[in-house]
């Protein structure tokens, strides 16, 4: 068969097969691969080509000729245009399967573990206890101005930075709504600018706002482009009249031309400087820049998954790399002899060292620098009699660009009994575990945990172990 051209324009009918890792479905014409957003694997559609190149293309959906089971109405009206979720249309029974699968493929293409062996090992996927919608116990909300000219905050439509106007994002608490009303009446009252991002006028820039799940408590933080606005204390006491949960409102100033959210210094404008939050039986203190995973009621599960593959007696030896505020460090060090704790973001360390003294915790102790050369520089100095150089066990949770090379060596002339590794971009983690497996450990278990819902992104928890225990 003469291979079929296409051009933009074109209509085509196709049957979605698959979807891509940014939640595009995939279909194909002949040997013609199409890209469609806002389509779902099963789906008979009728698209309209955007952009041709040889063997495959970018298309929008005009029409779906029959949907596919695993279809369903997105529950928020601005699904669509929003950049935030990508499988909304996505039954959450089928979000779950397609993110499994997702992690599963890449071990065995990228990682080069048998399809056996990786189903063998298998965890069930765990998902949200109840509803895959209001988990994130952090927000931060662009304010803007509309066609109007009219004070609008909302979230930024995929790829660009339009703001839809939207005070209710379904991945977000309930109460944030009222929060951000509170706050548009009075810019519009106190005729406050917003900030416009191409001219670097105007004040309000975002508006954050963050819950600890177990304490309650709110904080609410502006970020403003200068170092105060005008009747500050009124919309804080308003605030605080309506929402009594709020136990901290703070200033967070910006005022460079950049898309980077926050600035550097930040003010306290009412309350407390930071809220509290539970995590296990660890306490941690948040402020306005730290970091703290979004989803705290599912990464509870997977600390706790994280635990159990470290199979701690009480005695044991553990570095947590890429430790960040030290919360799986606290979790472990209950169990553990000692933790040693590794971040590169100094403040990140000091929240950490704050947050072991608040608990109590005297076993679990913190180093800045990159895991790949603060490791490498303690077995440097090997000294066979410290438990620090022959762990028993390594955790680690690297950023999405996955381990240093140097820093999976290091691991490996280390050899700890296990190595338990939290990975939020399944590639990458393929890819380290390859050159971990290669060596000395094997593949023992594994788990995906749903952090983020309705997004594409996935968690994954792994636990390997040394092949000569
Ligand atoms: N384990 C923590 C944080 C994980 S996020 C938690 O669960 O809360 C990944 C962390 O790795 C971030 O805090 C980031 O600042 C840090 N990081 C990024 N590159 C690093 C590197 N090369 N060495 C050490 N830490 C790094």
């Amino acid at each position: 068969m003469a291979e079929m051209q296409f051009q933009k324009n074109d209509l085509v009918t196709i049957e979605i097969t698959d979807m891509d890792e940014k939640g595009q479905g995939i279909g194909k014409a002949g040997g013609f691969t199409l890209f469609v957003k806002d389509t779902v694997p099963g789906d008979k559609v009728k698209v309209k080509i955007m952009k041709a190149k040889k063997n495959y293309g970018f298309a929008k959906l005009t029409e779906i000729l029959s949907p596919s089971p695993d279809r369903t109405k997105p529950e928020c009206p601005y699904a669509r245009a929003c950049g935030g979720c990508q499988l909304q249309e996505m039954s959450y029974e089928a979000e779950l399967r397609f993110k499994e699968n997702k992690v599963k493929n890449n071990l065995v293409r990228l990682g080069g573990f048998s399809e056996e062996l990786v189903e063998s090992v298998k965890e069930p996927v765990a998902g949200m206890n109840d509803s895959p919608y209001r988990y994130r116990n952090k927000a931060q909300y662009p304010v803007g101005t509309n066609k109007e000219g009219n004070p609008v905050v909302g979230f930024y439509a995929g790829h660009t930075h339009d703001i839809i106007a939207n005070t209710d994002c379904l991945l977000g608490r309930e109460v944030n709504r009222k929060i951000l009303e509170i706050v548009l009446e009075f810019i519009k009252t106190e005729k406050i600018r917003p900030y416009n991002e191409t001219t670097n006028v105007g004040e309000f820039r975002h508006i954050l706002i963050r819950e600890g799940f177990k304490s309650g408590e709110i904080m609410v933080c502006f970020v403003i482009n200068g170092k105060s606005f005008k009747n500050e204390e009124k919309l804080c006491e308003k605030l605080v009249k309506e929402i009594p949960r709020i136990k901290s409102i703070c200033l967070n100033v910006n005022e460079e031309k950049t898309n980077v959210i926050m600035g550097n210094t930040t003010r306290v404008l009412w309350g407390k400087e930071s809220i509290t939050d539970e995590m296990g039986d660890v306490k941690f203190d948040i402020s306005a820049r730290s970091f703290y995973q979004v989803n705290p009621v599912q990464a509870e599960k997977l600390y706790t998954k994280a635990l159990e593959y470290a199979a701690l007696s009480g005695k044991e030896s553990v570095w947590d790399l890429y430790c960040g505020i030290g919360t799986i460090s606290l979790f472990l060090a209950k169990n553990a002899g000692k933790v040693y704790g590794v971040e590169i973001i100094p403040e990140a360390i000091s929240d950490a060292k704050k947050n072991a003294a608040a608990n109590g915790i005297t076993n679990a102790e913190f180093f800045v620098g990159k895991a790949e050369e603060v490791l490498p520089e303690f077995y440097s100095k090997n000294n066979p009699e410290n438990t620090m150089f022959h762990p028993d066990v390594i955790v680690v949770d690297p950023p999405r660009k996955g381990c240093d090379e140097k820093c999976l060596e290091t691991m490996l002339l280390m050899e700890p009994e296990r190595i338990v590794y939290v990975s939020c971009d399944s590639a990458t983690l393929a890819r380290d575990l390859k050159i971990l497996c290669e060596n000395k450990y094997e593949l023992k278990a594994w788990q995906c945990y749903d952090q983020f819902s309705r997004t594409v992104h996935v968690e994954t928890v792994i636990l390997l172990t040394h092949t000569k225990s």
